[in-house]
């Protein structure tokens, strides 16, 4: 009786954990949490398509950054969405195949893009019912490549997510978006990556390799440093890390450096998920009421709105004064 009360609980336990090993290295999420790795997800959004390239380049640069970008997010197997500005289509009014055909690379990748107004415009500054002609301007093509690749335009991102300075405007935008089949596109991690682009590709431009290669060096670190921010504001106020969505946008800086960045985030834990995994958080359920002039991360919407500036968690990551400067910049 003795011996087999001791021995029983221990060939339980060899063929319990028996059982279990294989499924626990079969899962990565389970392999994670056995290397003591937290579990941790991003969705990517980039912005601002086809590309931003410094003053005076045009359809070649373009072509470049969107190569590369593509085969970097392609080679980092992340389902990524891309947002455009149709109006960039159409820089002298006409529509270019060749700056469509950008558009084609991202699509045919299996990369789904929304829509991000023509024109990039500020609802913080036209008029509602301009705004919403201008987003609707902005479907034609996109809505077209995206059938093309069997998908459905469903996302809308506010252009400087600018969301609206009046709970009004918000709720009357929201219904004419819900009308017409999209879902929001919320950023959580919110950054300044478009100032390294600007003084990384002004550097290039000026043949400065060794101005660009500071700004690059600079770059990594600074999203990393927000990644951790930002990871930290969530445990703050939802007591854990939410599913997180970060943007960034088409530019030569995230052409050349966003793999690094990627990798950076994956050592971190991070696995990419879709914007629709991403959403499915139920922390996007959260209340709204921000009616600030700045375009800030949804979680410091959320914070605001029910706790105030206390919700906010101080010494978030500011862009290096040298990076401002080389972009020409006195201050974000
Ligand atoms: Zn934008």
């Amino acid at each position: 009786m003795y011996f087999r009360t001791r021995l029983l609980p221990a060939a339980a336990w060899a063929l319990a954990f028996g059982a279990l090993l294989p499924r626990l290295l079969a899962d990565p999420r389970a392999a994670d949490a056995v290397a003591r790795k937290p579990a941790r997800e991003v969705a990517v959004t980039f912005d601002d398509l086809p590309g931003v390239v410094a003053p005076g380049e045009g359809i070649e640069e373009l072509r470049s950054l969107t190569e590369k970008l593509v085969r970097a997010i392609a080679a980092e197997k992340i389902p990524a969405v891309g947002y455009v500005n149709e109006g960039k289509l159409a820089p002298s009014g006409a529509r270019e195949p060749e700056r469509v055909a950008l558009l084609r690379t991202w699509v045919a990748a299996g990369l789904e893009l929304g829509n991000h107004t023509y024109s990039h415009t500020d609802l913080h500054r036209a008029p509602l019912d301009q705004f919403e002609e201008d987003l609707v301007r902005g479907e034609e093509t996109t809505k077209t490549l995206l059938s093309s690749g069997h998908m459905r335009l469903r996302y809308f991102r506010h252009p400087f997510l600018h969301t609206g300075r009046s709970l009004e405007t918000q709720r009357a935008l929201r219904e004419f978006l819900a009308r017409r089949g999209y879902l929001v596109a919320p950023v959580t991690i919110d950054n300044s990556d478009w100032i390294f682009a600007r003084a990384y590709a002004l550097a290039k431009q000026r043949g400065d390799p060794p101005a660009a290669g500071k700004v690059a060096r600079a770059y990594v670190p600074y999203m990393e440093a927000k990644v951790e921010y930002f990871e930290r504001q969530s445990v703050r106020f939802f007591s854990r890390e939410i599913r997180q969505i970060l943007l960034v946008h088409a530019n030569a800086l995230n052409a050349d450096h966003f793999r690094d960045l990627a990798r950076r985030l994956r050592g971190r834990g991070y696995s990419f998920i879709t914007l629709e995994r991403a959403l499915e958080d139920p922390a996007y359920a959260s209340a709204d009421t921000f009616t600030g002039p700045d375009g800030i991360s949804w979680l410091h919407r959320w914070a605001l709105t029910s706790r105030g500036q206390d919700g906010i968690l101080p010494g978030e990551p500011a862009t290096p004064g040298f990076v401002l400067e080389a972009a020409g910049l006195s201050e974000e």
